[in-house]
This record gives C-alpha cells, structure tokens and sequence, in this order.
C-alpha cells in the first residue's frame, strides 16, 4: 500500500494538464492541495494500528492486503464494512471523504463487465480484471466520471443539436478507439491517478457510438482538466484540521482522446448503458448512507456545541432539533445497513447492495441537507456570519473588545468560543460549505434520479393487492 508521501510524489510526476484560473497549473497548486490533503487521510488510516482493520481488506483477487477503497465488495461484511469505513472518513475530514468515487466506479465495472461478456462473449470482464489487479496492487485513486455535459436536458444523446454532449466513440482502430466529449462536475480530477468513465444514463439502439466506458491516468494525451477548487477560509493564528482540506472539482475534456482496447470496457453495448449506469448509482448511493450520515453527525455537534456555549443547552427546541437530526442521520445509516444486508451477489461475484435501500437513503439525505444545514444557521444565530476578521481579534487596541464582548458562558474561554463561531462561519458562509450543500443534494444523483430508480424498482402493483384484498374488492 503507498504512503501519502508516495502518493503525493505520484502526482507531482504527472504530465500538468490541469488548467485553473486562466492558467496551467501544477497538481500541488496551493489551491488543489486541500483535496490532496483529504486523500491523504485515506492513506494514513490504512496504517494506522487504530483504524487499520476498517481501512483495509483482502483482495479477492491477489488475497492481498489493500487499501479498502481499492476493493471490490464480495460480501455484506465488505458493503457494511466500507459503509462505517466512510461516515469515519467523513467525520476526519469535515464533509466528504471523496476516494468513494473510484470504489464504486470499480464495483460497478466488476459487475457490468462480466455481464456484458456472459451476454455477448466478450473480454471486457478479462480486461477488467488485469487493470484492478494492477489498481489495486498500486494503491491508486479514481474519479469517478460519469456526468455528461448533456447540452439539452429534454433530448436524448442522439437528439442533440450537437452529438458531443454525451462523450462518444468518434472512431475504431485495430488498436483501440478515439472519444471526443466532456463530463463535468468531476471530483478529485486534478489530484487522481485514474479518471474512469461510465455512461450517465439508459441508452437506445441509436445511441451506440455513447455507450463507451473506459480508463485513462489523469494525465493522458488529449485530456484537459479545468478545474475549480474550494476550502474552508485559511487561517492566519486559529490553525485547525478543518481548515486544511477541501475539494476540488473539474470539467473534463476529451479532445479526440486515443484509448487502447486493454482500457476500453464497454464500446458499442447500448443495452449496458443504463446498467452500468445504476451499478455505479446504487454503489455511490450506498456509499452515501456512510458520508452523509457522517455530515449529520458534524451538524448535530454543532449545534449541540453552540448550545453549550451559548447557555442553551438545555432548551426545548434544541433538544427537539438534535432529537429529529438524529433520525435522519440513523435513518440514513439504516438504510445503507439494510441495503448491504438485503444486497445480492453479481455473476461476477461482486455484492451488489440493495437498489431501493440505497436510493431511499440517499433521498432522504439529498432532501434534508438544506433544512438541516438551516437548523445549524438558526442555533449560530448571526454573529458567526457578521463577526469581524480573524486578524481583528489579535489586534491590540481591538481585540480585547472582541473577546469580552463574545463571551457567552463563563465558562467557555474567549478563543474557543472563537474557534467554534469561526468554524459555524466556513459551514454556514463561505463559497466552500455554498459548494457542499449543493454537493449534498446532487451529488451521486439529484432526488428527481432517486425517485426514478425508486419507481423503477417498486412494486405498488404489490401494495394494490393489499388494499384490494383489506377492501374485498375481487377483479
Ligand atoms: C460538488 C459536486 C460534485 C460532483 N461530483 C461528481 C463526480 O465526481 N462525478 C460525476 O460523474 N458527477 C459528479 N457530480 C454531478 C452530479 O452527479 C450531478 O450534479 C447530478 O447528477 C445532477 O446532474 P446535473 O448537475 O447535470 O443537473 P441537471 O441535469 O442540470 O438538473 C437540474 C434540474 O433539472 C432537472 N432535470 C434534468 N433533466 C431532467 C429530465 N430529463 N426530466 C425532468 N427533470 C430534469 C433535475 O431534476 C434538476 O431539478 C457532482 C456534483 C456536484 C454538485
């Protein structure tokens, strides 16, 4: 397994196409460093004495020791296991552990892959199974890049004014083929090893030349990075964990990019397209009911924390709010649970969690971010979002000023009051926490693609059958 250190020496050996504000930039850009910094996390927790079990797994390939966000889930205990594996990263890292993305890409690729080839007897799965093995073996990272620009949302892919909306196959050679399109949104682009591309939706039979999955490193030829980071303000004297990680996330081009066949794992199956689409979706949304879980947990303390510290702990519509986040937070981790419990097995192997447990997990989750970000708002109150700068609290004249007067509970110091009013600032106000709730309502799909896969998994006929027969209504 690599080091962080080892990780971070990877990407400074990488070819710059990563382009930020107008400019090329190298990958440890101050600004991208953030996003570098939460996956160093991922690294450190696989060695540490304490976290080593959660953070890592056996492959069912090589038997060998991995890190776990490497690994292809083969039973409940590894779906159940990455599940509490993400709400600890989240809970590390302050919002969102980020390195989920190319774990459920690879789930999805082991699944659909063999499928495609028990279908069709192709080698796709064969192929698969020499990239995870060299994936695993080096410790690396993907995105997870799936979001088509998709020009006209009320067209298809073969119905756009312009067919590169959806990344397509613009040609085949004995040797591999050619694509030309973008995704957008793609997290961790700038500081990954590996981009692996899915389709985003169902496809038709007209739709042949957008039915492509392949895997390229981030510094391929022809593939432009435009990204845009985001991070908690720096701090200037009140250094803290928090404020050290960030995110980035980029529009990804693929300027006429060449891919050999060995990293081409669907090209032409049009009735995959839809498949490998929601085998990553029902992934991620499991995934989800770990890390959002995990963002409840931070909002639940800080409220109870400004509560304390405010003298208002004990209230009622305090402990009404912490009571009802609560629920939400578990019922979210519950139905991860459930959907891990009640998964089933792929031919390639692979567990496959529930769909319809993990959508309605992610639902719920996609569907209270903003109120439950809007409770942490009403127990701040206003001042961490009027209160002065950090510099003014150190000023001479000044800052005694500052410290007296934000004192609430005697016995809360003035700098911790400080650190926690500052902290409910970046969460509540800064252009990051504007990046992460909207991150926490479309990410891994917006509630409307919940819904679609609720619906297209449920049966009401059943439940139609119930009432009829409590009715007596016989047809
Ligand atoms: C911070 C962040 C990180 C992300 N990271 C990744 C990543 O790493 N990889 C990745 O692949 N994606 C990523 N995403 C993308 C995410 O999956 C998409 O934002 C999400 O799927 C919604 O798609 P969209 O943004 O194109 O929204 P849109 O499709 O533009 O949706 C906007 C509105 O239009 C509605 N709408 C759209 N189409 C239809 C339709 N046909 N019928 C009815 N209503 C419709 C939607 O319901 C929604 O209300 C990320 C997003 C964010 C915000």
């Amino acid at each position: 397994m690599r080091t962080s250190e080892h990780y971070h020496e990877d990407l400074r050996a990488m070819r710059p196409n990563v382009y930020m504000g107008g400019k090329l930039v190298k990958r440890d850009d101050p600004r991208i460093m953030p996003g570098i910094n939460v996956m160093k996390i991922t690294f450190d927790m696989a060695k540490d004495p304490q976290n080593a079990e959660l953070f890592t797994a056996t492959s069912q390939y090589t038997k060998k020791k991995i890190n776990r966000f490497c690994n292809v889930s083969d039973s409940v205990e590894d779906l159940l296991t990455k599940q509490k594996m993400i709400r600890t990263g989240a809970r590390l890292s302050g919002f969102c552990i980020q390195r989920c993305m190319g774990t459920d890409t690879i789930n999805a690729l082991s699944i659909v892959t063999k499928e495609i080839d028990d279908a069709n007897g192709t080698e796709y799965y064969q192929r698969f199974l020499e990239f995870i093995k060299g994936y695993q073996r080096k410790d690396q990272i993907a995105a997870a890049v799936q979001t088509d620009a998709k020009g006209d949302r009320s067209k298809r892919p073969h119905e756009q004014a312009d067919p590169d909306m959806y990344v397509r196959v613009v040609k085949q050679t004995k040797d591999g083929i050619i694509v030309r399109g973008a995704k957008e949104d793609i997290t961790m682009a700038s500081y990954c090893d590996e981009l692996i591309i899915l389709p985003t939706r169902t496809l038709t039979k007209d739709e042949k030349q957008w039915a492509v999955s392949f895997a390229v490193p981030a510094d391929w030829k022809n593939v432009h990075i435009i990204n845009r980071a985001s991070a908690p303000r720096e701090r200037k004297y009140l250094k803290a964990p928090l404020n050290t990680y960030g995110s980035s996330d980029a529009l990804v081009i693929f300027d006429d990019t060449f891919v050999p066949w060995d990293r081409v794992f669907m090209c032409g199956e049009y009735e995959f397209g839809g498949r490998m689409a929601l085998a990553f979706a029902a992934s991620h949304r499991h995934s989800y009911c770990g890390c959002k879980p995990a963002v409840e947990d931070i909002i639940m303390g800080l409220i109870a924390l400004a509560a304390e510290y405010y003298g208002v702990a004990d209230k009622h519509h305090i402990r009404e709010k912490l009571a009802h986040l609560a629920g939400i937070a578990e019922l979210i981790y519950a139905a991860g649970v459930a959907a891990a419990v009640d998964s089933t097995k792929a031919s390639s192997g692979t567990q496959i969690p529930n769909p319809i447990y993990a959508n309605v997990g992610r639902r719920l989750a996609g569907e209270n971010t903003y109120d439950s970000w809007g409770k942490v708002a009403d127990v701040a109150g206003g001042f961490p979002v009027t209160m002065p700068f950090e510099e003014d609290y150190y000023h001479k004249k000044m800052g005694p000023f500052i410290n007296k007067y934000t004192v609430r509970n005697p016995k809360v110091s003035a700098e911790n009051m400080h650190r926690l009013q500052r902290t409910l600032s970046d969460y509540l106000s800064s252009s990051w926490a504007g990046v992460w709730q909207v991150a926490d309502m479309h990410g891994g799909g917006s509630p409307v693609m919940e819904t679609i896969a609720i619906l297209s998994n449920y049966d009401f006929e059943e439940r139609k059958k119930v009432v009829k027969r409590l009715a007596g209504i016989k047809d």
